[in-house]
């Protein structure tokens, strides 16, 4: 599963334990027998949201005299229930269904159970979507979402992954709605107004991968090897599906390839619903992604989320379908290798450096939740709900294990380890123990020691790099201090850089000498005898531990690596030493990599530090980024102009904001960033009321794909804290009938305008967003709590509790009192702090303003 596909402000607060209270230890129920088949008939009844039907489940007990069995059921109707075809007693209380054995079992002979039930407006499960007063145009669809532990809310059965059974499902939906299901259509019928789908799933399966998604598709034809591939969208959206999925053919061939086990099912479907509560699921052959993934033909220029999507969701097909896991606990397995597939389709279509860098962003998703939110290790059984294990640990964090195997073994024993432990777990369950047994077989390396450090307990190495050349005796010291408490044992390649003879400006050099230490203590140096002196160092050359540096070079040092480093990551790294140091040296080598870096993922890095450097300098060596042909670095270009915070930066990006960009997203970053200009303290500054024209025209005349352009207006209105009108604005854009993806940026934006606001305005925001608080879907509680969570005021907390015990969903309640903590931290700072800070970032700009002037002077001096 990927949990969200669009990015939401950061709930995070400070180093919280990730055990809330009621968190203990979880485990897999003791197993009555094996479940073989589910077998689900049902009448959909679209219009009153309802259904009814049977689930028949046959289970070959493991033991004999077993006379009751416990099935999970929650809030459905049990008509009645029977057990080889003849009626028997049961216990149910809404939660679980107690059936009643006339006949104990006996080990090893099948029974068939069989439930009679109904579900009427059903809240977790099964979704019906459907058009109201508000949204006129939106889709009648029927759709269900399993995992973690939702099937339970649309038929009775043992639900834990532990569990493998085929599958079949018969259902009867009106015309001319169809039907899509795991497996493959064995049947249909029409009957009457009505049509009857009836797939069958061949292969085992867990009951948190049974689908069935239900509407009035345009059906688009692909295929795999003789195999249907087959997209589902919204008729009208049929050239969106294939720009969007139309690569899934060659991924599946890639991950067939990779896997060592060609695609294991008949078809392979995705079908894009309405309202979907996550990015995509990976139901068994047929995968679920939301709507919002397709990409018009402008949003295809610069988004790679919908291919990242589709690549984790196809990778599913083997690590979480074909491999399933046995406990939640364990869910890193499929998730991280999901995330990391993400990386290798990355590779594989737009080369190394490209996947390097995607491997860098996921580390500091996962960093950002470490430092910010909690620490945990990776495998634990010990939560409320399975549903909070699905953090930034687990996916991104999980994604760095698999590499680090990788880089451990090698190219070869790592994807042959990988394949043997797909064919020797396929159709089966598997821990985590499995992973190390099926790389100890292939390559006899047990990498225990590794799992212990990154897997079974929380945390990183976070590494300072001291280097030092002595020329009597050419010798490189190079000084390692592992700053975090738990220390790590891990053996690291250092390289030293050479860029020989005349080289262009972007020839980069290879790395001329490596050396692997091991380092294990707290403060180790190290000695290495060189011929020469080396240019750059680059510690864990190619970057594969998952790590934090803090390089303490001397500036020529960080200059070579910034524009020799064979690796973007060194790259990258040098540059953010770069901007720590600050100067203009620094700024002058940061200027040269955004022209000349012959990586866009380097540019945006070096665009972010240029931001950092209190020189004015930084305005003209950025405002050149502006042209680059990549939209990638020109939005990133466009963010730093507007943390430069000054009349000039404005001037420069006005007209993005008026005359547009060819990438929506740029677009974005120009109207939020001159929100940001317009609010800061500046000598001179644009009108407040023009920015607010320029943005209330953006949010009259800009709507479009995914509203991300009108979204950006609404985050620039938000960073405008003192402006009622700006407030006013917002406000009119969380009203029902708003679309969706607009109306939910607004709610959000309430949180971070909230905080500069009258105490009348900040009344209408709490009152405004406990109105919000009621609505059930779950993207908005999640505006909501998040909103709530940036508001500086006690009031917020009593909105936040009643969310947190209130609302039926796990993660909702969880970040919810996360956000409670923040709130509580922050309420206590108050005006008077405010105004101070408002000073010390006066003083700092007069303070910058002197320095660029010496800084001009001392190098024309210096010429
Ligand atoms: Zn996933």
């Amino acid at each position: 599963m990927l949990q969200s596909y669009f990015d939401t402000d950061n709930n995070g607060h400070k180093h919280k334990s990730f055990e809330l209270p009621g968190a203990k230890p979880h485990y897999n129920p003791d197993r009555p027998g094996q479940v073989e088949h589910i077998f689900l008939d049902l009448n959909l009844d679209i219009p009153n949201q309802s259904y009814d039907g049977t689930c028949t489940i046959q289970l070959k007990p493991v033991r004999n005299g077993i006379d009751r069995l416990t099935l999970d059921a929650v809030s459905l109707n049990i008509h009645s229930v029977q057990v080889d075809a003849t009626s028997t007693t049961y216990d149910y209380d809404g939660q679980q269904l107690q059936v009643n054995l006339a006949n104990p079992t006996q080990t090893g002979q099948s029974i068939k159970i069989a439930i009679a039930y109904s579900v009427t407006k059903p809240q977790r499960g099964i979704y019906f979507i459907a058009p109201d007063k508000h949204y006129p145009n939106k889709p009648v669809q029927v759709w269900t979402q399993g995992e973690d532990e939702d099937s339970r809310f649309w038929f009775p059965c043992f639900d834990y992954p532990g569990q493998l059974a085929t599958s079949e499902i018969r259902v009867r939906v009106p015309k001319p709605y169809i039907a899509i299901s795991n497996g493959r259509l064995i049947h249909t019928e029409e009957n009457g107004d009505d049509k009857i789908f009836h797939w069958l799933q061949e292969q085992v399966h867990p009951s948190y991968l049974m689908t069935l998604a239900v509407g009035d598709f345009a059906e688009i034809q692909d295929e795999w090897n003789g195999k249907p591939v087959t997209y589902y969208v919204e008729k009208g959206r049929e050239e969106d599906a294939r720009r969007s999925m139309g690569k899934t053919p060659r991924m599946v061939e890639f991950f067939s390839q990779k896997y060592g086990y060609p695609y294991a099912f008949p078809k392979y479907a995705q079908v894009c619903v309405d309202d979907f509560i996550f990015g995509g699921m990976e139901n068994t052959s047929t995968t679920l992604l939301t709507d919002r993934c397709l990409l018009d033909e402008r949003a295809a220029i610069d988004n790679r989320l919908t291919e990242s999507l589709v690549a984790h969701e196809l990778a599913h097909q083997w690590f979480g379908d074909l491999v399933v896991i046995k406990h939640w606990s364990h869910a890193w397995i499929k998730e991280g290798m999901a995330s990391y597939s993400e990386v290798m389709w990355t590779e594989q279509e737009y080369g190394a450096e490209d996947a390097a860098y995607y491997r860098l962003l996921e580390a500091r998703n996962y960093l950002a939740e470490d430092s910010s939110r909690y620490r945990r290790p990776i495998v634990t059984h010990v939560y409320r709900e399975a549903i909070e294990l699905y953090d930034r640990h687990l996916y991104e964090k999980g994604s760095c294990v698999y590499h680090m195997i990788r880089a451990e073994l090698g190219e070869e024993l790592f994807w042959r380890a990988i394949q043997t432990f797909v064919q020797d777990n396929a159709h089966n369950t598997v821990e985590t123990v499995d992973l190390l047994r099926a790389i100890e077989k292939v390559t006899g390396r047990n990498l225990l020691f590794l799992f212990d450090q990154y897997v079974y307990r929380g945390g990183h190495p976070e590494f300072k790099i001291a280097y030092s050349w002595d020329s009597d005796s050419k010798l490189a010291k190079v000084t390692v201090n592992q700053t975090q408490n738990d220390l790590f044992d891990l053996k690291i390649p250092i390289a030293f850089g050479y860029a020989q003879g005349d080289v262009g400006a972007h020839s980069y050099a290879p790395l001329q000498k490596t050396f692997t230490v091991r380092v294990h203590e707290k403060e180790q140096s190290f000695y290495f005898p060189l011929e020469e002196k080396p240019q750059f160092i680059s510690f864990d050359a190619n970057n594969n531990y998952l790590k934090t540096v803090t390089l303490e070079y001397s500036i020529p040092e960080l200059k070579a690596q910034l524009q020799f480093d064979p690796d973007p990551i060194s790259r990258i790294y040098a540059a953010e030493a770069l901007g720590k140091k600050g100067g203009l040296e620094a700024l002058n080598a940061l200027a040269e990599a955004l022209k000349s870096d012959r990586f866009w993922g380097v540019k945006v890095e070096v665009a972010k530090q240029l931001a950092q450097i209190k020189l004015d300098q930084a305005f003209e060596a950025l405002v050149v980024g502006l042209n680059d042909e990549n939209p990638l670095v020109r939005r990133a270009v466009v963010e730093a102009l507007g943390n430069i915070k000054t009349y000039a930066s404005y001037k420069a990006l006005k007209p993005i904001v008026e005359d547009g960009d060819s990438s929506y997203y740029v677009e974005a970053a120009a109207a939020r960033a001159i929100g940001v200009i317009a609010a800061a303290q500046l000598e001179e500054k644009p009108k407040e009321e023009k920015v607010l024209k320029l943005l209330r025209s953006i949010l009259e005349n800009k709507a479009g794909w995914n509203e991300v352009v009108r979204s950006g207006a609404i985050a620039g209105l938000s960073q405008m804290k003192i402006s009622a009108e700006a407030l006013d604005l917002i406000l009119e854009y969380t009203r029902l009938g708003v679309p969706q993806a607009l109306r939910l940026a607004a709610v959000r934006a309430l949180g971070t305008i909230s905080t500069g606001q009258s105490a009348t305005n900040l009344d209408r925001i709490l009152e405004r967003l406990t109105e919000l608080s009621y609505e059930s879907f779950f993207l908005t509680q999640v505006s909501v709590v998040t909103a709530l969570g940036q508001m500086e005021t006690p009031k917020a907390i009593a909105i936040l509790q009643a969310l947190a015990t209130q609302s039926l969903d796990g993660r909702v309640q969880r970040i919810a009192e996360e956000a409670v903590a923040k709130v509580q931290s922050s309420a206590g700072s108050d005006q008077a702090v405010k105004q101070l800070r408002d000073e010390i970032d006066q003083l700092k700009k007069q303070n910058q303003t002197l320095m660029s002037r010496l800084e001009s002077l001392e190098a024309k001096a210096s010429k």
